[in-house]
Order: structure tokens, then sequence, then C-alpha cells
């Protein structure tokens, strides 16, 4: 039996790996399981997996979650030094899918005991790529990519040698306002940027498709898990969502990666790692699809996508600003306070006004730095946005 975790078990990712543990049940020993307010969700998976743990993030929520593990033998457990302490309990694989900067602390912790990590958590790389894969390097753990481009990529280059990688396209729905009149965009509402035209997945990385703040991410950990620069990245619209990436070769050989916009894949690729194993996802008829659409993204739609290229060009902890600042000023929208607009204009803020925290984006990535980085950016966009509302 493998001993397995899943961090941010009651999310989108957390709920598709437990689908894929629970039909074969007799394979996995589950150590523990985590989750956020929704203890009720956490209570119920960790007593049907028999987990040893469920730990939530949320220290207010633990007489709840206490309540609801009340005579089933499941340790209960709050708050972030908790989760680092699930982390650290001996595990073959644990599924790192906490949204946003906090899965990093637990990441790390899960690398430095030799964990292999399964990240669909790319703002930990975004943030601290560098320190993560390092970690893993010094204790022999390993990091297997979960979102959708990147195991594509990774499985694309399966006996290839790195070297021989001209560029990397990683593809983008283009989001709810694909096709929307420009003009229009300030005008879109939370729900409206909420609903993705192809994937089913958490309400945060939705509104990111929307806005390609998740392309943006997702191009720096590209440029971090390849270890590739970034002018060998591209991104390309591609409406379906069936190609997931491409790897294009010295030879002029292009690889792309087709399959069902189904995270069960991507999940399975790396649960099942190196082998692969049948899973329960759609096989595609492309007869029936009968055509696939490419188009170059309008940088005037998606401006936060050539932050990402600043954002790798300046270096240091900026990642860390970048994600920090993303991450507010998506708050800030979903609380209604700025417009869907408003969040790439609060990220440029953020990346110029840090400039004057140079020594900080200078200093070396540890946690606590990177920590620091993100404090700073958050509080400078709180503040750019509510200059965008004054
Ligand atoms: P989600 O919002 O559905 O789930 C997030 C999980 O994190 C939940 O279990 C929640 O309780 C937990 N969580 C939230 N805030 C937390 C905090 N402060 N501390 C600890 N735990 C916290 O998100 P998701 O869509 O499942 O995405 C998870 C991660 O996977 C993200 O990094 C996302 O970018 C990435 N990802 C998701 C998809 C997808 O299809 N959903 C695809 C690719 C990558
Ligand atoms: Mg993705």
């Amino acid at each position: 039996m493998r001993k397995i975790s899943i961090f941010g078990a009651t999310g989108s990712i957390g709920q598709n790996t437990i689908d894929l543990i629970r039909r074969a049940p007799e394979a996995y020993d589950v150590v523990a399981l985590t989750g956020g307010a929704n203890v009720a969700r956490l209570a119920a998976d960790a007593v049907s997996l028999r987990a040893d743990v469920a730990v939530t993030a949320f220290e207010d929520r633990l007489p709840d979650l206490r309540a609801a593990l009340d005579g089933s033998g499941v340790e209960a457990a709050a708050g972030q030094a908790a989760l680092v302490e699930a982390a650290a309990r001996p595990a073959d694989w644990i599924m790192s899918a906490i949204v946003g900067a906090a899965g990093l602390a637990p990441g790390l912790e899960a690398l430095k005991h030799g964990t292999t990590l399964a990240l669909a958590n790319k703002e930990s790389l975004v943030c601290a790529g560098r320190l993560l894969l390092e970690t893993a390097r010094n204790h022999g753990a390993r990091l297997l990519p979960v979102d959708s481009e990147h195991s594509a990529v990774f499985q694309g280059l399966v006996g290839e040698d790195i070297e021989a990688v001209e560029r990397i396209v990683i593809t983008a729905s283009g989001g709810a306002f694909r096709d929307w009149p420009l003009q229009d965009l300030p005008k879109a509402s939370l729900a409206q940027a909420s609903s993705h035209p192809n994937w089913d997945m958490g309400q945060r990385i939705t509104i990111d498709s929307a806005s390609m703040f998740n392309k943006a991410l997702e191009v720096i950990e590209t440029r971090e898990y390849f270890g590739v620069r970034p002018e060998q990245i591209e991104v390309l619209v591609h409406p379906e969502s069936l190609v997931h990436a491409l790897v294009g070769f010295n030879d002029g050989a292009l690889m792309a990666h087709l399959g069902a916009a189904d995270m069960r894949h991507a999940i399975g690729y790396a649960l099942h790692w190196p082998a692969r194993q049948t899973l329960p996802v759609e096989r595609l008829d492309l007869a029936r699809i009968g055509q696939l659409n490419f188009r170059a993204p309008d940088p005037a739609r998606y401006p936060a996508l050539r932050q990402a290229y600043e954002v790798m060009e300046r270096g240091g902890l900026m990642g860390a600003a970048f994600n920090a600042a993303k991450e507010q000023a998506l708050d800030e929208f979903i609380a209604g306070r700025i417009r869907f607009t408003d969040m790439a204009a609060v990220t440029a803020a953020v990346l110029d006004r840090i400039e004057a925290e140079r020594d900080l984006i200078d200093a070396a990535m540890t946690l606590d730095n990177v920590t620091r980085v993100d404090h700073v950016a958050r509080q400078q966009a709180a503040r750019a946005a509510e200059e965008r509302i004054g």
C-alpha cells in the first residue's frame, strides 16, 4: 500500500484526486487530508478514506472539525503549524492542491522529508521555484507537475534531451471573456468571471483564467519547472482546450499532447508515474471534433501575460511579489471593491512600487524572505486597489 496525503483535499483538484483514490482503495493508505472552511466535507472524506489526521487551515474551524470527527478515530488539527506538521508525516506521495501561496510551506516540508510532491499548487513554484527544486534535490525528493499544460510538457519530454528543446508552447482557452468586446471588460461581473467555458475548477483559478493571470503564472511555472529561457515559452489561445501543450524540438518537430479537459488525467499521470494506468477520462473522437483552432493572445485583452515576462526579467523574489499582488487584487475583485480590469492595473502598480524594496527582492530565496515579500506586495496591492476606488 502506498502512503498518501492530500493537501487541499476539499477543493476541485483534491476531490478529483479522491475520486481516483476511491477507485482502488486497497492500493492506498491515507495519512493526512487537509481543507479550509468546509470541515463537513473534510471530515466525511477523512472518515471514509480512514485517514490518520484531518487538518483545517483555519483555527476557528477546529471545534466543528472535532465534532464532525468525534468517535471516528481520525485525529483533528488546525492552523498553519498543523499543516506543516501533517506534511512532515511519512508518506510516499503528497498531492499539493492548496490554492495560493499558502501551499508553499507544507510543500517545502514534504520535500524536506523526501516525499514525492505532485504539484497542482503552481503559486508555490512562482513564489519560490528555485527553493522548491533545490530542496527536492537536497533531499532526494521529486516534484511532479499536475497543471495540465505542465503535465503535457513533462509527458512530451519523456526520453528526450531538454537541450534539444527549442520552445515550449502552452495553450490557453482564452477564458470567459475571450470573445467579449474589449470595452465591455471593465463591466465584467464576478458571476460572469467565475464561469469557465471548458474546465470545472475552483473559483480563484477560474477568474484567473478569464484574466489570463493563470497563464501568466503558468509561463513562470514553465520556466521554473523545465529550466528553459523566457523567450522559449509561448502562449497560444486554443478555445477547445484539447491540446494542452506542445514541445518544439531543434529538428522542427512539434509534439502536441491532446486529451479531454479533465484534470483526472494529469492527476492520474502524477499518481502512477512513471507507469501509465487506465484512467476514467473521456477518449477523444477527433473525427467528431473535426477541427481545432489556434490564435495568438491579444496583449490588449490580456495585460497579465506581458507582466509574467517582466517578472522573469526582473528576477529575484519578483515572482513572490507578483503572485501576492495578484492574490490581493483577486480578493479585491471578489469582494466587489475593484473592477475586473483593475486587477492587472493593481499588479502593474505593485511591480513598479516594489522596486523601492529592491533589497527585499534581491534577498536570498528562503521561506522567510518569500513570506516577507508576499506581505509587502499584498499591502502595496491593497493600497493600489484603494487608489483605483478613490
Ligand atoms: P479550490 O479553491 O477548489 O480548492 C483549494 C483548496 O485549498 C481547498 O481544499 C481549500 O480548503 C484549501 N485552502 C484554501 N485556502 C487555504 C489556506 N489559506 N490554507 C490552506 N488551505 C487552503 O482550488 P483548486 O481549483 O482545486 O486549485 C488548487 C490548486 O491547483 C491551485 O493552486 C490551482 O491553481 C491549481 N490548479 C487547479 C486546477 C483545477 O482544475 N482546479 C488546474 C490546474 C491547477
Ligand atoms: Mg493549467
